[in-house]
């Protein structure tokens, strides 16, 4: 099933998101909107493309986590299960690289 990755009204790329195997269960990809604890924006979404399989059955997660004007620092990566990593879109990589090298402190990612 292809997703889109959109931060901050830009799309990052677009890429397949396969269901996980966790405990036992098949966890079907899901969409995701990051909500922004103090200004009350959605600063992402990784959404099903529109038209993609099964597009009307997938269910919306939030995540409420500040945006960077508020603090954040922009990264997505939370949303990543590891076994996903390899599918990223390269824009997304090329995102949270930004994000790792204007964030010292910020735990580096897995994937870099
Ligand atoms: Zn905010």
């Amino acid at each position: 099933m292809e997703f889109f990755y959109e931060y901050e009204g830009k799309i990052l790329g677009q890429g397949t998101r396969q269901p996980l195997r966790r405990w036992g269960r098949t966890i079907a990809p899901h969409n995701s909107a990051f909500f922004c604890v103090a200004c009350g924006r959605i600063w992402a979404r990784i959404a099903a493309v529109p038209g993609s399989d099964d597009n009307n059955r997938i269910q919306w997660r939030v995540s409420h986590l500040p945006c960077k004007r508020d603090g954040g620092t922009g990264s997505l990566y939370l949303e990543f299960e590891e076994d996903r990593i390899a599918d990223l879109p390269q824009g997304v990589l090329i995102h949270e690289l930004e994000i790792a090298l204007e964030n010292p402190l910020w735990p580096e990612p897995k994937f870099l």
